[in-house]
Parts: C-alpha cells; sequence; structure tokens
C-alpha cells in the first residue's frame, strides 16, 4: 500500500519544543494527517547520549500521546546494532517502495549531512525538509552539499509532493532557541526547563530522576 510518510529522528534526549513544533509545522504546510518521531538507538554522530534509549523512547512516546496522528517509530531502539539513517530508511522503504517519504532535519544537521552513513543513498530514497534554526548561517555549507543543492532542491514544500522521494526543500519555522543540551545542563543545576518541553516528559523525567547530578 502506498503511504505518505513525514518523519523527524533525533536523539530525543529529552525530546522537547523545539522537535514538536518544527514537526508539526512542517506536518501542517505538506497537508498531511500524520507524522513520525523516530528516536535514534545508538547514534553514531555523538558520544553517547545521556539517558539510555528506552527511557528516550519512553519520553517520545509521551510526547507523541499530545497530538493526534503524531507517531513513533521504535525501529532503531529496538534494533540490536547501531542505528544509522539510511538503514530506517531502507527499513521503511521495504514496506513501502512508492510511497511518498520526506525526512526532516534542521540545519545544523545538514551542515554535516554528508558524513552521514551512506547519504547519498538517503537521498535517493527520501525527501529532506531542512528547516531553518537560529545560528546555522547556509554560508558554511560544504561544496558536495551545495551540488546536490544544485541538483536537488525544489522552490518549496509543495513541490516535494510531485514526486515520492530524491527532492530538498528548505522550509523556515517559528525559531524555538530550544536545545535538549539546554535542558539537561539546566536540570543537572537543580533549576526549572518548564515551558521548554512538555509536563509530562517533565514529570517522567522526574520520576526517573533522569538529568540529575547524582
Ligand atoms: P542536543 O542539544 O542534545 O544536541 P537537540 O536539541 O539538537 O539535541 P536532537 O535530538 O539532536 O536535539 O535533534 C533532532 C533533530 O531536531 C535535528 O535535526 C535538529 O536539528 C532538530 N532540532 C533540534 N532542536 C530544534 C529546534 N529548537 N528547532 C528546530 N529543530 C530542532
Amino acid at each position: 500500500m502506498q503511504k505518505k510518510r513525514l518523519i523527524l529522528g533525533g536523539t530525543f534526549d529529552p525530546i522537547h519544543y523545539g522537535h514538536l513544533r518544527a514537526l508539526e509545522e512542517v506536518r501542517e504546510a505538506l497537508g498531511m494527517a500524520e507524522a513520525t518521531l523516530v528516536p535514534a538507538g545508538h547514534p553514531p554522530h555523538r558520544q553517547s547520549p545521556w539517558a539510555p534509549a528506552e527511557h528516550r523512547l519512553a519520553m517520545t512516546r509521551i510526547a507523541a500521546q499530545q497530538a493526534p496522528g503524531l507517531g513513533v517509530l521504535a525501529y532503531e531502539v529496538e534494533k540490536s546494532s547501531r542505528s544509522y539513517t539510511v538503514d530506517t530508511l531502507r527499513h521503511l522503504r521495504a514496506d513501502d517502495s512508492d510511497g511518498f517519504l520526506a525526512m526532516v532535519i534542521g540545519m545544523d544537521a545538514f551542515l554535516r549531512f554528508d558524513t552521514w552513513k551512506d547519504w547519498q543513498e538517503i537521498l535517493d530514497l527520501a525527501h529532506l525538509v531542512v528547516i531553518g534554526r537560529p545560528g546555522w548561517p547556509m554560508a558554511e555549507l560544504p561544496e558536495a552539499l551545495r551540488q546536490v543543492l544544485y541538483e536537488r532542491r525544489v522552490e518549496d514544500l509543495a513541490a516535494l509532493h510531485g514526486h515520492s522521494r530524491g527532492k530538498i526543500a528548505f522550509h523556515t519555522v517559528t525559531a524555538l532557541e530550544i536545545s535538549a543540551t539546554q535542558i539537561r545542563s539546566l536540570l543537572a543545576a537543580g533549576r526549572s526547563a518548564r515551558f521548554l518541553l512538555p509536563d509530562a516528559v517533565l514529570d517522567y523525567i522526574a520520576r526517573q530522576r533522569l538529568y540529575h547530578e547524582t
């Protein structure tokens, strides 16, 4: 069956309103009813997440309950081997080889995109929706990515619908300068992180004593 899928992958350590609002705005701009959060298992691009994968998955599920049509794909967390985006996209394509598949990534992640495993294959498996984030200028884009943009960039999100994969669109979302790093630092210092992420996620963090200095 052909589906339309929109995904946002991340460490979600923890998930916050920057992630949720960006995905919501892209989902709505694409006119889609559903979107999927994909928490990373063992992310190849960073030293180590602070919270174990099962807690990050649980927090992502709690956050997803806030909105109808928001789902969570546990594939990367449940996989025993290292999780790479390309494997997740291959997995999704095994189910649905021709459907519309778009992946949201922040500009900060896009600037390093040519270091991702099999990044060129990723571009053949899905569309990329690159969202603006404060403080990450396009000027720093490596040459390989400039070339890719020249070949694949389309005018706007609407233009993606003419294809099932392979195009890149930029989209500006409401700038919420929230990062998981900031939230972890606040919590470690015993300070409030309220209104940066859903209360239900904060409650989970408190119950599980995540991110607190011991
Ligand atoms: P950390 O501070 O631990 O590096 P993070 O807050 O950047 O984490 P990630 O889980 O690494 O969160 O991000 C997942 C994806 O969401 C990335 O593509 C990232 O660019 C994007 N993203 C993160 N925070 C925001 C935000 N405030 N606004 C828009 N996009 C965001």
